[in-house]
């Protein structure tokens, strides 16, 4: 799949960033397009700074521009201005054609989990906070003590699956500032652009959405079936779906200790669903079995109730519900437990599956955000923050070069052998780090290559102060 290879992508972000319309009126003198794919090394080699960047690039020059195809590297200042100006939606569109040579090569298909659907998990990050930096975006929090503090967060959509370690990150919404709104309404708001976005550029994809508690609402579980997506959703006692888990509960009651349920009980729950005026449950009992022990002696226990009803103002929305739990065999006492809302009609054979997407959602905080944060991407620095779209689209050039080095992970074996060589993927964004300022390289993969394999010189010159 050479059109998924790192230097044919760098090509193709090059040639789309070249594209861009350019809005300057003046101040010509350094492209676009150098500047885009400027940003986009940064954070493909890993950088920590504009500054270190910079120092760099005599060093790179020849790097720069036969990897990177970058002719002029713009000075960090001029690099932050052009920059500024770009409508993020004309990164995300670059990130859309990536997305697309994925699909092109039917790589995406590895992702399929249930029934032809793939799994899309959804969570928000910060990703700049300060007390003085700010600009026309930024969200605004305002403290008793009069000070207020500036933030960037961002919403993102990346597709997942439970047996892989990669995750791709498919579409971003900045969550930006509004009035009067609290956080959570913000993301509830961005996740709705959010999936508008995801809906509208890979139209013909079918996702299970996982989500946190935080989605658990009747007007959100509804949009998604409208999108014809489905859905697996945590639920907490108290939260907007808790009377899923109340429901549960009192058919749990009747249950006797095999949960086996008898004439009488089925009667009185009958009762206890016409005084509230809704429909019989598809299964007005808790179904209980797959008790697995594990090898640490952890029993796994899955319990499920299909077609119970979402919470007292959405009494017509019919959802089911898994109930999973891990005690120690030794103490007896529960020492993991989660609860979801899904539309997955649930059965014997599925629920650890179902059990098991529901689990992966912190693939997304520690795959993505955590990798983000702690593997060399410096995430929460402040490359820059402009006065419109800096910060924005700084953060949006990460998440291009992080789909870029997933995608590599997943099928380039140059950089599966190389990330071996190197043990970790810090480390083997040092030792990229390190070929790319010492001599010229014709492509990444070379460097791998070099990374691998090794390398001989033939003859060394040493230079000159003249040189
Ligand atoms: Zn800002």
């Amino acid at each position: 799949m050479k059109e998924l290879k790192i230097d044919a992508l760098f090509k193709l972000t090059k040639s789309k960033f070249d594209r861009f319309k350019d809005n300057r009126a003046e101040n010509k003198q350094y492209k676009l397009g150098d500047a885009l794919q400027s940003g986009l090394a940064i954070f493909s080699l890993k950088d920590s700074s504009l500054l270190e960047f910079n120092k760099r690039i005599p060093e790179r020059a020849k790097n720069l521009e036969r990897i990177f195809k970058i002719n002029e590297v713009p000075p960090d200042g001029q690099m932050r201005k052009i920059i500024d100006e770009v409508n993020p939606i004309q990164i995300e569109r670059v990130k859309k054609a990536v997305i697309q040579q994925i699909k092109s090569t039917g790589l995406l298909k590895e992702f399929e989990y249930f029934k032809g659907y793939k799994l899309l998990l959804i969570d928000g990050v910060h990703h700049f906070s300060s007390d003085t930096i700010k600009c026309v975006n930024c969200q605004e929090t305002h403290h008793q003590n009069g000070t207020v503090t500036y933030s960037h967060s961002m919403l993102s959509a990346v597709i997942a699956h439970p047996e892989k370690k990669v995750v791709l990150p498919l579409c971003e919404e900045p969550i930006i500032h509004q009035d009067g709104v609290t956080k959570n309404d913000c993301e509830l708001n961005a996740s709705k652009r959010l999936l508008k976005k995801v809906r509208t550029r890979h139209l013909g994809e079918k996702f299970i959405r996982v989500e946190d508690a935080l989605y658990a609402n009747g007007p959100h579980v509804r949009e998604i079936q409208t999108d014809g997506d489905k859905f697996i959703i945590r639920v907490k006692p108290g939260s907007g779906a808790g009377s899923v888990i109340e429901q549960y509960e009192t058919l749990l009651e009747m249950t006797d200790k095999d949960r086996v349920i008898s004439q009488k009980q089925a009667a009185k729950a009958d009762k206890l669903f016409k005084r509230h005026g809704i429909e019989k449950p598809i299964a007005a009992k808790p179904h209980v079995h797959k008790i697995e022990v594990s090898e640490d002696k952890i029993i796994k226990e899955y319990h499920y109730v299909n077609g119970l009803y979402l919470n007292e103002t959405h009494k017509d929305l019919k959802v089911n519900f898994v109930h999973y739990e891990e005690r120690s065999v030794k103490t007896g006492k529960i020492v993991k437990k989660f609860q979801w809302i899904t539309d997955i009609k649930v059965t014997e054979e599925n629920v650890d599956k179902i059990v098991r997407a529901g689990r992966g959602r912190w693939k997304i905080e520690n795959e993505t955000f955590n990798t983000l944060k702690n593997q060399g991407y410096h995430f929460k620095h402040n490359f820059g923050h402009g006065d419109k779209n800096l910060c924005t689209n700084f953060a949006l050039l990460m998440f291009l070069a992080f789909l870029i080095d997933q995608i590599q992970q997943l099928s380039n074996e140059l950089f599966q052998k190389a990330l071996k060589k190197s043990e970790w993927k810090k480390y083997l964004w040092d030792d990229v780090r390190s070929f790319f300022k010492t001599m010229p390289f014709d492509s990444m993969e070379m460097i791998y290559n070099a990374i691998i394999y090794g390398f001989k010189i033939e003859y060394l010159a040493i230079r000159q102060n003249s040189d």
